[in-house]
């Protein structure tokens, strides 16, 4: 026993005599997680791979001009503010969403309230006409602006109040408005025929093609929600900050756009309160 508990104490001895031994082994062992999760994400990623590339550039580059190697030093160093400028062009769609979003919550952007008749209209029209698109299977795409303009392209401005007669009649097939996007600005309908940034995620499901894309990619990079019919199933989706809910009912479409309305300030908690209630009693009238 003795002679165990001698070389146990000869064991830990420099241990507690040398504490910087721990500490150097902490030390190791954090550094050995961090590279472990910087070399899993530049194993797995596009920026993963592109950043690889830069830093074998950038060691290349050192390694030469050390070694004397003047020609190919010039060379990579030319590759290397290249690069530079090739990195703002690949990550282009991500930089530019991080200034869109930047945006939204700048000092600029303004905020549009809606009267409680108004957010009434837009809440009824759009599940009206959601119902019936989805009954008939007639594609839908909606979007309700936020704070700040969407990014939408070659739309036909409009300037009218809003309606599930009106919405109908825009994505009826083979009109010259159905094609794209309704966009909603200040309570009206501001734009059809918009076309809409895609969403470029690998968690959007394979089944859901470019009108989802694009429900979903608006939100990615604009301050605002939209609302999806399918022509192929008639199901009713919502997106909001890139996220997607899948196969509303028209009552349940209603209550979660009240809700964003309220939870985006766009109507009080009183007014959201107020159309609720009005909503059931409607329907316990019925
Ligand atoms: P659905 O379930 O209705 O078929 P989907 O998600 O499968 O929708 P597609 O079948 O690819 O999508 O739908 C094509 C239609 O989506 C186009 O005809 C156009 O009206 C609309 N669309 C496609 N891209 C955009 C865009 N960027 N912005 C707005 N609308 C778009
Ligand atoms: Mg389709």
């Amino acid at each position: 026993m003795k002679q165990f508990l001698d070389n146990l104490v000869r064991y830990i001895e420099p241990y507690i005599v040398y504490p910087d031994i721990i500490s150097t082994v902490v030390d190791i062992l954090l550094l050995t997680v961090i590279v472990y999760f910087i070399i899993k994400f530049l194993i797995k990623t596009t920026a993963g791979r592109v950043i690889r590339g830069m830093v074998l550039l950038f060691v290349l580059t050192g390694v030469t001009e050390f070694c004397g190697l003047t020609t190919i030093n010039w060379l990579l160093e030319s590759l290397l503010s290249a690069g530079l400028v090739a990195l703002i062009v690949i990550f282009q769609p991500e930089i530019r969403r991080a200034l869109e979003k930047f945006g939204h919550y700048s000092w600029l952007s303004v905020r549009h309230t809606l009267d409680t008749s108004n957010a009434a209209q837009i809440t009824n029209a759009i599940s009206q006409h959601c119902e019936r698109m989805s009954s008939i299977k007639c594609g839908s795409l909606i979007v309700i602006e936020g704070r700040t303009r969407v990014s939408s392209e070659n739309g036909i401005p409009m300037d009218a109040k809003i309606s599930g007669e009106l919405l109908d009649n825009i994505f009826t097939v083979n009109t010259p408005l159905h094609d794209g996007a309704v966009v909603i600005r200040n309570g009206r309908i501001a734009e059809a025929k918009s076309q809409l940034p895609q969403s470029n995620s690998s968690a959007i499901p394979s089944e859901l093609g470019m009108r989802h894309r694009a429900a979903i990619g608006v939100t990615e990079a604009c301050d605002c929600f939209s609302i999806v019919v399918s022509e192929e199933t008639g199901k009713i989706s919502f997106a909001e900050g890139g996220t997607l809910v899948r196969d509303l009912d028209p009552k349940k479409l209603k209550s979660k756009l009240l809700e964003v309305l309220r939870d985006r300030e766009m109507i009080s908690k009183e007014q959201a309160k107020t159309l609720a209630k009005s909503d059931s009693e409607e329907k316990e009238g019925n």
